[in-house]
C-alpha cells in the first residue's frame, strides 16, 4: 500500500506522516516512511542544490528535471523495494509536489512537467494521497525564507496550494483534502478512517 501526504509548507505533513506509522505499527503492518526531495544518496545532493538559497537562479526546466531525477533515484531505491516486500510506503511529498510547485507555481506547462515526472517514476502511483490543506498566509508564518521555495511571493505558494485542490477534485478516489488548523488528533483519524478500508482489500 502506498500512501502520499502532500500540501504547502507548515500544513504538518511530517507531524500526520509519524502519527500514521505509529497507528499502521500498533496494527502489525511493517511501515516505510520516506519523503522527497532527497531520501536517497543522490537525492540528499539534489535536494542541496534545489534548496539552498546560495544556488541562486535556476532554470524552471533544471529545477524541475532535478526533482524528476530526485524522483527516479527514490522509486527504484526506497519506494518500489520496499512495495515488494510488502511494506505499507508512506512519502511525504511526491509527484503532485511537482506539479504543483514545478507546474502550477513556476511557469511551466502542468502536463509537460507531469509527462516527466511520470516518466521518472514509472508512472507509479500512490492508492491514497492526503492533501492537508493550508492558506499559504498561514504556514509560511512558520519559516518564511528558510529555502529556496519559502523565499517565493505569496501568488506562488497560493498557486501551488489550488494546484493541489485541482488534483484531488480530480480525482476524489484517490484523495482526502483535510483542513489543515482543525486539531492534529482530528486530522489524524480522518486519515485512518479514510484508510481503513484500503488496508482490508
Ligand atoms: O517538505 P519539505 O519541507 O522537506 O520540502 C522542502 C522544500 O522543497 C519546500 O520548501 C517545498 O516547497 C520544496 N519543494 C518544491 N518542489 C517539490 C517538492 C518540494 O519546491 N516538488
Amino acid at each position: 500500500l502506498f500512501v502520499c501526504f502532500e500540501g504547502g509548507e507548515g500544513a504538518g505533513k511530517s507531524t500526520q506522516s509519524l502519527l500514521l506509522r505509529d497507528w499502521l505499527v500498533e496494527r502489525g503492518h511493517t511501515v516505510l516512511l520516506t519523503f522527497e526531495p532527497g531520501d536517497t544518496e543522490v537525492g540528499k545532493e539534489l535536494r542541496r542544490i534545489v534548496l539552498d538559497p546560495a544556488t541562486g537562479e535556476l532554470s524552471d526546466r533544471t529545477e524541475a528535471l532535478l526533482y524528476a531525477a530526485d524522483k527516479a533515484e527514490h522509486v527504484d531505491h526506497v519506494v518500489l523495494p520496499a512495495l515488494e516486500r510488502g511494506e505499507v510506503v508512506i512519502t511525504d511529498r511526491y509527484v503532485d509536489s511537482t506539479l504543483a510547485y514545478q507546474g502550477a507555481g513556476r511557469t511551466l506547462d502542468v502536463g509537460e512537467v507531469e509527462a516527466v515526472a511520470r516518466w521518472a517514476t514509472g508512472d507509479l502511483r500512490p492508492h491514497l494521497t492526503v492533501v492537508l490543506d493550508l492558506a499559504p498566509e498561514a504556514g509560511l508564518d512558520r519559516f518564511t525564507g528558510r529555502d529556496r521555495i519559502e523565499g517565493q511571493s505569496l501568488e506562488f505558494h497560493q498557486r501551488v496550494r489550488q494546484g493541489f485542490l485541482d488534483l484531488a477534485a480530480a480525482d476524489p478516489d484517490h484523495y482526502v483534502v483535510l483542513d489543515a488548523r482543525a486539531a492534529v488528533e482530528e486530522i489524524a483519524t480522518a486519515i485512518q478512517e479514510r484508510l481503513a478500508p484500503l488496508l482490508e482489500g
